[in-house]
């Protein structure tokens, strides 16, 4: 049953937030007992595919799904090989570069072009030696990671920072991107639009490696504990 009801919500184009079915028109397509349905329906709630409005009126919506809810969902794999923060933040470091890789492989020149544009302008934050919040300085990657040509590698790749940003920066304290976070923004932007793989990818190596020792200092108790299941 869930997996028919992914493929439905593939082939009908749906989005979060849209309206899947109710529960007797679904009854009716599936031609399933009440209790297989509902089972179905509710394994795809637990991976967040899917938010269930139970009661009269009630049926089931489109949840919102992405580089989080895999992130949530690798957290239980990673906790039970014995991950640690630390062995996170290496991967973080081999995602970041692989992502900036990828983006500057896409073929699309315009879309690199609007991608990068907006990060290759130095501003006045940077100039006056304003130091960038760390979620702030995510934004830039999410749009790196925006360009990757392959949705498989996008969307693995882009989890690793989600966990990063979940269990290590968001509200633990870890406020302060490098000082020259924007500069280096500004240096693997330009490679990822001139279409430059080999020093988008080292730069933004470069680049992840002092955002994982600011999450290093920011979050010194916890990167030596096992990643939780969050
Ligand atoms: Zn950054």
């Amino acid at each position: 049953v869930a997996r028919r009801v992914l493929r439905d919500i593939m082939a009908r184009g749906l989005a979060a937030g849209d309206m899947i079915s109710h529960e007797s028109a679904m009854l009716e397509r599936y031609r399933v007992s009440r209790e297989s349905l509902r089972e179905g329906l509710r394994l795809l709630e637990t991976q967040g595919l899917v938010e269930l409005r139970r009661g009269r009126g009630g049926g089931a919506r489109v949840g919102a799904v992405g580089a989080a809810s895999l992130g949530r969902l690798s957290t239980m794999y990673f906790q039970l090989e014995g991950g640690t923060y630390e062995h996170l933040l290496e991967a973080w470091i081999f995602a970041e570069a692989a992502l900036a890789e990828a983006a500057a492989c896409n073929p699309d020149l315009k879309t690199r072009r609007a991608g990068m544009d907006p990060f290759t302008r130095s501003s006045f934050e940077a100039d006056d030696g304003c130091r960038e919040t760390l979620p702030a300085d995510l934004a830039f990657h999410d749009a790196v990671a925006a360009l990757a040509d392959n949705p498989v590698k996008r969307l693995l790749l882009s989890s690793v920072r989600a966990i990063v940003a979940t269990h290590l920066i968001d509200g633990r304290g870890v406020t302060a991107a490098p000082h020259d976070a924007l500069q280096q923004h500004r240096g693997i932007a330009r490679a990822i639009r001139a279409g430059h793989a080999a020093r988008a990818k080292q730069l933004a190596e470069d680049h992840a490696r002092g955002l994982a020792e600011a999450c290093r200092t920011g979050a010194e108790s916890r990167v030596d504990l096992p990643i939780d299941w969050l």
